[in-house]
């Protein structure tokens, strides 16, 4: 559910650079990937969290990216970055 991957935010913002410790919700495998997506200057934009496993996951929107998360900014080419992955919606 949604609310189990809202869940694990606070893990991946804790360790920004050790996220391969959080279990996905969904398969329960260590496979997950995110990244915060955002403007450059202010880090405001949108966060999306999947699972390399399973390719399950979820989009969160009108969030501020911590120092030292993964970032990319609007201009990025997230195809390199972000694979087609299933959104966890309800
Ligand atoms: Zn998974």
């Amino acid at each position: 559910m949604n609310k189990d991957w809202i869940s694990i935010i606070p893990k991946i913002t804790a360790h920004p650079k050790d996220n391969h410790r959080v279990k996905c919700p969904n398969c329960g495998e260590y496979g997950i990937e995110y990244i915060y997506v955002g403007d450059e200057k202010t880090k405001i934009g949108y966060l999306q969290i999947w699972c390399r496993k399973c390719l399950k996951g979820i989009y969160v929107s009108r969030v501020i990216a911590p120092a030292n998360a993964n970032f990319a900014t609007f201009d990025d080419d997230l195809k390199e970055i972000v694979p087609n992955y299933d959104f966890i919606n309800d």
